[in-house]
């Protein structure tokens, strides 16, 4: 349990800015791995998914991956970079079990794409976080600690190393300090995570699973005082593998610092871990300083010089980016930049499209997305896309609405039915009878057997009290079980009460 004393978030934002900066770790899908020809499928058998180079065996030499050169050139230029027209990798030494070969293969002063920056909107408020660089390195392999409680060293009886993951492409981007979010700082920082893991499932160079790790990301909070020319001290949150972790890391970690600082006391620059169970952050080693690990260029690869041409081949070949195709959808829809943010939170939006492009109206699609499905996928604790229902049969169902052969009560009967695996809209409205009734021999019956069971209710509504009307609609609805149509049944019993 954690033992911090913390400041409101409230008062934090009184006397200090906090400054963000985020680093993100994307595994890239590619189907080997960086340097070596091994497989990169997740979930194999430990260490089989290895050979001498991504193993450090001495006498073993790196080649390096051209696709996986390519995708990190394509976040780079998603994100607006200048790609670098010579550049090399590097060696990061350090020993840890999980680096075979005692150092990484990474990019230190020569990263293939420098500079750009990503928009995020909070609230219909652009924040524009500057990208310093994005580079490509391997991943480490896996260590495994065993008989402890935490799954942590501490307490371990005995670690394993798995390094299937050792030599994964790995590209790493690195926003610059970002000031100016105030309050609004942890869910920047969350929003500026969620747009670039849209940007590079966009590109498809990642699954970008958070929860398997092959999207992860460091938060680094430093606060400054407020009017202060300095600033302040960073401590770097490792390893935050959700969005929702990467919001309360912030927060924690403004709360944090303030009470520190506020007792007088300085930030420590370090590094530390976040705790998903309690939301908050504890120390973990000293931060090393880049001189530590003796960065020097790797003398194994040649370096990478993009050819011009194939980097304007890739800029080409870009998707349409999130952005742009939110700001088209927007457009296509006539809805606000709030709305669209709503449907882009609920997960909605490509759903939402699917279901416009079905034959829905985008009104139609949104209201069942955002309404009921919405509600049943919160009561199931699942995601949207994971009900039993796809976005054709969205469309099929408000195309049902829409020709009068059900309502929307009866609508969502039907979706019950879907939900449930009965099949199709159209199928559940024939197997269930669920169609509205036309002005049939059934509903002709209904409503005459109504005017004949309340004599007394005929007698005041041609008295000129015709809202008593309603208690005959009523009684026909329930004869029906709802299938009629309450307008029909209205404009039928008018004609025969009133001018029978
Ligand atoms: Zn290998």
């Amino acid at each position: 349990m954690s033992t911090d004393r913390l400041v409101d978030l409230d008062e934090v934002i009184t006397r200090y800015e906090p400054v963000i900066g985020l680093e993100t770790h994307v595994e890239l899908g590619t189907a080997s791995k960086m340097f070596c020809g091994c497989s990169t499928t997740f979930g194999a058998e430990p260490n089989t998914q290895t050979c001498p180079v991504c193993l450090g065996l001495p006498g073993s030499l790196p080649v390096a991956n051209e696709a996986a050169v390519a995708a990190t050139i394509r976040i780079g230029l998603a994100l607006g970079s200048r790609i670098a027209p010579w550049c090399r990798f590097a060696r990061k030494n350090y020993f840890y079990p999980d680096i075979p070969k005692g150092f990484q293969t990474s990019q230190y002063d020569e990263p293939l794409c420098v500079g750009g920056h990503l928009d995020v909107e909070l609230d219909g408020e652009t924040f524009r976080v500057e990208i310093e660089r994005v580079h490509l390195e391997e991943d480490t392999g896996k260590n495994l600690h065993v008989g402890g409680s935490t799954g942590r060293i501490h307490g371990a009886d005995h670690s394993l190393v798995d390094y299937n993951r050792a030599g994964i492409p790995l590209v790493e981007i690195v926003t610059r300090p970002v000031p100016g979010a105030g309050a609004k700082a942890p869910e920047v920082a969350r929003a500026y995570v969620t747009e670039l893991r849209e940007i590079v499932q966009t590109l498809g160079v990642s699954d970008v699973r958070m929860e398997q790790g092959s999207l992860r990301c460091d938060v680094n909070l430093s606060l400054n005082p407020v009017g202060a020319a300095e600033w302040g001290t960073r401590t770097e949150t490792k390893n935050v593998n959700s969005l929702r972790s990467v919001e309360r890391a912030v927060r924690y970690e403004m709360r944090r610092q303030a009470a520190v600082l506020d007792g007088g006391g300085r930030v420590v620059q370090e590094t530390r871990h976040f705790h998903e169970d309690t939301g908050s952050t504890s120390s973990g080693r000293s931060k090393e300083e880049a001189t530590d690990y003796r960065y020097f260029p790797e003398p194994d690869l040649v370096p990478i010089a993009a050819d011009p041409a194939w980097v304007q081949q890739l800029t080409d070949a870009l998707p349409e980016l999130p952005a742009a195709r939110r700001a088209r959808l927007r457009e296509e829809w006539g809805i606000s930049a709030t709305e669209m943010q709503w449907l882009a939170n609920a997960g909605a939006l490509g759903l939402v499209e699917q279901t416009v492009a079905a034959g829905a109206s985008p009104a139609d699609a949104r209201k069942w997305w955002l309404g009921d499905l919405a509600r049943r996928a919160n009561e199931a604790g699942t995601e949207l896309g994971e009900l039993a229902i796809t976005p054709a049969q969205v469309a099929e169902l408000a195309g049902l609405v829409d020709a009068g052969t059900i309502n929307d009560k009866l609508a969502r009967q039907v979706l019950d039915g879907v939900l449930a695996g009965q099949g199709g809209p159209a199928e559940v409205v024939t197997a269930q009878g669920l169609a509205v009734l036309g002005e049939s021999d059934e509903l002709v019956a209904a409503v005459e057997a109504a005017i004949a069971g309340a004599p007394d209710v005929v007698q005041k509504v041609r008295g000129g009290k015709v809202q008593a009307l309603g208690a005959l609609v009523g009684a026909v609805m329930k004869t029906t079980r709802g299938t009629a149509d309450a307008g029909t049944v209205k404009r039928m019993l008018e004609e025969r009460v009133l001018n029978g």
